[in-house]
Parts: C-alpha cells; sequence; structure tokens
C-alpha cells in the first residue's frame, strides 16, 4: 500500500484511480512547526487520484485535532480541522487559465509529487490564520 510519504507521479496515480489513507504525524510536517505548538494529535487524510472531464483530479480530505498558539496570549488551543479540496493536475501556468473554477490547481511540472507535501498544503491553509481563544476567559493573559 501507498505511503503518504512517497514520492509518485500523479499522473499515472490518477489513471489508476489510486488511494492513499493515512495517519499525518503533524511533527513530519515541517512547515506547521511554526504554527503549532505542540505537534501532538495527528490527523487523518484520504488522496484519492482519479479522472474526470479529461482532467486527472485529487480529491484531498483531511480530519483531525491540531493544536495551535493562540496569538493574543500564546495560550493553546486545541482545534478541529475538517477540510476537503478538489484539485486538478496542471503542466504548467498556462494550463491554469483553462481550468474550471470548481477545481484549485496543483502544478505539476515534473510528474512527481510527494503526497505529504500536498497534505501539508491544506492542513496550512485550513489553519486559521489568526487564532484566538474563542472566550476571552481563556487567554491566560487577560485572566492575569
Ligand atoms: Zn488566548
Amino acid at each position: 500500500m501507498l505511503q503518504l510519504t512517497e514520492i509518485i507521479d500523479p499522473w499515472n496515480a490518477a489513471e489508476q484511480n489510486t488511494i492513499i489513507t493515512g495517519n499525518c504525524e503533524l511533527s513530519q510536517l515541517p512547515r506547521l512547526s511554526g504554527m503549532v505548538i505542540e505537534p501532538t494529535g495527528n490527523v487523518q487524510c484520504k488522496v484519492r487520484f482519479f479522472q474526470e472531464n479529461y482532467r486527472h483530479c485529487i480529491t484531498v480530505q483531511i480530519w483531525g485535532t491540531v493544536h495551535v498558539a493562540c496569538q493574543r496570549c500564546l495560550g493553546l488551543i486545541e482545534t478541529s480541522l475538517k477540510t476537503e479540496v478538489l484539485l486538478a493536475l496542471v503542466a504548467n501556468y498556462a494550463a491554469m487559465d483553462t481550468l474550471p473554477n470548481i477545481y484549485e490547481p496543483l502544478i505539476v511540472m515534473d510528474r512527481k509529487i510527494k503526497v505529504l507535501n500536498i497534505v501539508e498544503d491544506e492542513i496550512l491553509l485550513a489553519l486559521p490564520d489568526f487564532p484566538v481563544h474563542e472566550i476571552d476567559k481563556d487567554c491566560v493573559i487577560i485572566n492575569n
């Protein structure tokens, strides 16, 4: 079975209806480390490659719990993450222009991607830009 850390040819994967599922440790994702206080908890993901309308597509589903830093008190916020995106593979920037807007373009120039990188991108997009405690009294700074 394919792993999230594997580097694959996504065009081939779409032609073979490949599905990759896995448990993604947040500590494996270096770009998250600035935002996530404790790389505890992990997220589940399901990445499905398929073809539709003569396009090579991927759906990425991610769900789980992550801990981010409150931007007001730097305390911990446990936030649940749930996202699903539909991507279409494009080989160059020109091909992006013809893509219907139901698809997010994923540029793959050399027929190789690391599946985990796509997952990391989507987690970063799904996280709040400016996380703060929703209830003021949870903020350590306000309590003191
Ligand atoms: Zn706070």
